[in-house]
């Protein structure tokens, strides 16, 4: 298929503000989608080339800039300024591209196939030199483009569609393009978490929603469950609480002989784990089986838990494997069994699966249970709660034994307890404006904390404004701007912010050496309560830090 059918698409959707329109218009045109081009005409057509949202491809917009300089023949200034107008690069690259300057000397067709593969393959170039290296392969692209379709290639790589597909359309569009009832159709994505495969087995008819070993499944997820623990085990009739490891998600399947790692983004990460793969064939007793559990960073020799950002490095690290198993060992702990010997476990209750899990594990140093207590008993589980938090670790999961595995969506079985972090007054030091709804306000704001007399940037806050609060910062903050550079502005260090998190984790990113995680505004200090002098300090966040979870330094 040529990618100039599916701009078609985007333009048609971009036309239209109706729900009801655009489903029938994503509907016509699945129909039409041959066998071969279906999975990436779906996926495309979500203004995406990974449907699980797992991958970032990694291409910032200055990068973008670059690109329309380079295949237009336009000064970086120039690509600037159009943008300074039009506020959005995709306009900006099919603006320049319709007086581009240079023309390719051979022109290929660009087809879906084409878009699709190579964006794909931008988040492989990684290390030095990639960013160039992303920047020529995004430029070949857009050089046999047509202006229109350099448009939605930018748009695309900068997941700024703008054309108002979410996932929910995209499901009724399946159901109605292959004649499919649309709870079957959200029942089969819930399993494999991607509507490009969806789509092909509702042409073909295919809608068992079966597991298929080998094949990555959603895994089950767990709702906020506050900072009670007591009253999060009085919620189930039949409760169990169970450590919250902070690693990553890992779903193991064997096959025989044959064993896969999958990610929670159901990424086959096999090749990044070889030592998982050893560990589960040491430990998995059963011929066939997909158990699931968390991995964590592990220190052998003093038998503890790492900081997740160890773990973090070795997801992504794609070379040099056999080195980073060494210097970043893990540990699994096992929570789950979502398949055994030819059979689904999904629809047993977990007091059965719980069992069957033990069953067919042989405990090792390296793949073991998670600790695991049944009870009702409010001084079981604060003890339970209070050695996981010594110990450590991040909180406690509280699970309804008697809940199905419900792939994909939090239905409130499993529910997560942490302590919740004391909020911080920070300080904004730069913001940048906002895109689609939010472009007429500054919605991301740069926090510091205050270190002496100069302030330093601990992250960017984007969320946990009202409509109101973005037009008061912004506001504020227009009238402190001291430079402004594209879409970012610096300001005076006036306006105060309170804000909740999750947690605070080391980082290189920033000057503070922190960053918040999910940062968001709680509320806008009013100054003559607290102006930039009472901002918390680096001291108190290096305190936090190592206070929270117990960890030490
Ligand atoms: P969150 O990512 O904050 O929503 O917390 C849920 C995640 O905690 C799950 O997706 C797992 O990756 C992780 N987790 C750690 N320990 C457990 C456990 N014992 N049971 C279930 N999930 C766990």
């Amino acid at each position: 298929m040529k990618f100039s059918d599916l701009v078609g698409l985007y333009k048609k959707l971009e036309a239209t503000p109706k729900k009801l329109e655009k489903t029938e218009i994503l509907a016509e045109f699945y129909k039409k989608c041959s066998e071969d081009d279906l999975y990436k005409a779906v996926v495309l057509s979500m203004g995406t080339v990974f449907p699980r949202g797992d991958e970032d491809l990694g291409i910032a917009d200055g990068m973008i800039k670059k690109v329309i300089s380079k295949v237009t023949g336009y000064s970086n200034d120039k690509v600037i300024n159009i943008f300074k107008t039009t506020g959005d690069l995709g306009l900006t690259a099919e603006k320049l591209m319709q007086h581009r300057k240079q023309k390719p000397l051979t022109k290929r067709v660009v087809t879906i196939d084409l878009v699709f593969d190579d964006l794909r393959g931008l988040p492989e170039l990684t290390g030095a030199g990639s960013q160039e290296r992303k920047i020529d392969l995004v430029s070949e692209l857009m050089t046999n483009s047509s202006p229109e379709e350099a448009k939605y290639i930018v748009r695309i790589c900068l997941s700024q569609m703008r054309i108002g597909v979410a996932a929910g359309l995209v499901r009724d569009a399946i159901a109605k393009a292959f004649d499919q009832d649309k709870k079957e159709v959200e029942h089969i994505y819930n399993l494999v978490g991607d509507y490009g495969s969806v789509a092909e087995k509702a042409k073909k008819g295919h809608m068992k929603a079966e597991i298929e070993i080998g094949k990555p499944i959603n895994v089950m997820l767990a709702d906020r469950g506050g900072s009670d623990v007591v009253a999060a085990v009085k919620e189930f009739e039949k409760a169990a609480i169970e450590t919250k490891y902070d690693g990553f998600r890992c779903i193991i399947h064997k096959d025989g002989e044959k064993i896969k790692v999958f990610s929670r983004r159901l990424e086959d990460v096999t090749k990044q784990f070889p030592d998982i793969v050893k560990y589960a064939a040491e430990a998995l007793k059963a011929k066939q089986c997909i158990v699931d559990g968390e991995a964590v960073a592990y220190d052998y020799e003093r038998n503890r838990t790492l900081a997740f950002q160890k773990l973090s490095r070795r997801i992504q690290r794609k070379y040099d494997i056999e080195k980073t198993v060494k210097e970043i060992p893990v540990q699994v702990n096992l929570f789950d069994i979502i398949y055994l010997e030819g059979e689904s476990m999904m629809d047993l209750p977990l007091t059965e699966r719980w069992p069957a899990l033990k069953k067919i594990i042989k405990e090792t140093k390296s793949m073991k249970l998670a600790t695991h207590l049944e009870t009702k008993d409010g001084k079981e589980a604060e003890k339970f709660y209070e050695n996981a938090l010594k110990d450590g670790q991040e909180g406690v999961i509280v699970k309804n034994m008697e809940a199905k595995y419900q792939p994909g969506r939090r239905v409130g079985y499993w529910v997560k307890v942490k302590p919740i972090m004391e909020p911080l007054d920070l300080v904004i030091t730069g913001a940048e404006w906002g895109e689609g709804k939010r472009a007429k306000w500054l919605s991301s704001m740069i926090l510091a904390c205050k270190a002496g007399n100069k302030f330093l940037e601990t992250g960017k806050m984007a969320s946990g404004f009202t409509e109101d609060q973005l037009e008061e910062l912004t506001k504020k903050l227009k009238s402190l701007t001291i430079e402004t550079k594209g879409k970012e502005v610096k300001v005076k260090p006036e306006v105060v912010v309170e804000i909740g998190y999750e947690e605070i984790q080391a980082s290189s990113k920033y000057e503070s050496g922190y960053a918040l995680r999910f940062p968001r505004l709680l509320r806008i200090r009013d100054a003559s309560e607290k102006g930039p002098a009472d901002a918390d300090t680096l001291q108190t966040i290096e305190k936090l830090y190592k206070l929270q979870r117990g960890r030490k330094k």
